[in-house]
Order: C-alpha cells, then sequence, then structure tokens
C-alpha cells in the first residue's frame, strides 16, 4: 500500500493531496482514520495529513472529529514510521525527530531520547 493507494480509495477526502504525505510505516494507521472519517463523519475532508515533529499531523474542514484525531495522533506515537512495528517511540534523529522501533533505529539512525 501506498499513500496514492490511500488516496485513490477515498475519492474527494483529500482537498490537497499534493501537499499531504505519510510515511510508509503509518499507511495502516492512516488508512483506518479514513475509513473511520467517512462512516462516522461523513462530509468532512482533509485539508492535509503530514508528520511533523514524529507525529502524525492531521487538518481537517470540520473539527468535529477532533477525539478521532487524537485518538490517531497518539497511536502514531507508538507506531515505526518507516515498518509499521507497534513498539516504537519518538527518537531525536540526525536533524530532527523521529518515530521508529529498535530495529529501524539501528538501521536509520537516532538515539532514544
Ligand atoms: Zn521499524
Amino acid at each position: 500500500m501506498t499513500f496514492d493507494d490511500i488516496i485513490d480509495k477515498y475519492p474527494g477526502l483529500f482537498t490537497d493531496y499534493e501537499g499531504s504525505h505519510c510515511p510508509d510505516g503509518w499507511l495502516p494507521l492512516v488508512d483506518e482514520f479514513c475509513g473511520r472519517l467517512v462512516v462516522e463523519h461523513p462530509g468532512v475532508q482533509i485539508n492535509q495529513l503530514k508528520e511533523k515533529f514524529a507525529e502524525l499531523r492531521v487538518y481537517v474542514t470540520d473539527y468535529i472529529c477532533a477525539d478521532l484525531i487524537e485518538e490517531t495522533v497518539e497511536r502514531s506515537r507508538h507506531i515505526c514510521q518507516a515498518c509499521g512495528n507497534l513498539n516504537a517511540e519518538i527518537r531525536d534523529g540526525f536533524y530532527w525527530m523521529v518515530t521508529l522501533c529498535d530495529s529501524c533505529t539501528e538501521t536509520h539512525g537516532g538515539v532514544k531520547r
């Protein structure tokens, strides 16, 4: 699954998909988020979705779904951005903070906070 697959799967959900991006490891989380958003809050669109400071950021057209966003962002802090491992935590990377599991921290660099 790629981010493009998610955009194709939810037609019209993203108002600006070119300004959005998602680390590979978070694709299943974002897919689940989008699936719940269209069912639980139909009509709400995503203006931007991206990784920032090692957690997921989602900007939407109506914050009626704030609880769902909060829950998803909290989960993103524990899911490896690179591989999707559920035992990840936020690390200091070489240039910025990243959320990685132990194995990807060895591969990609970074240190435990
Ligand atoms: Zn990993």
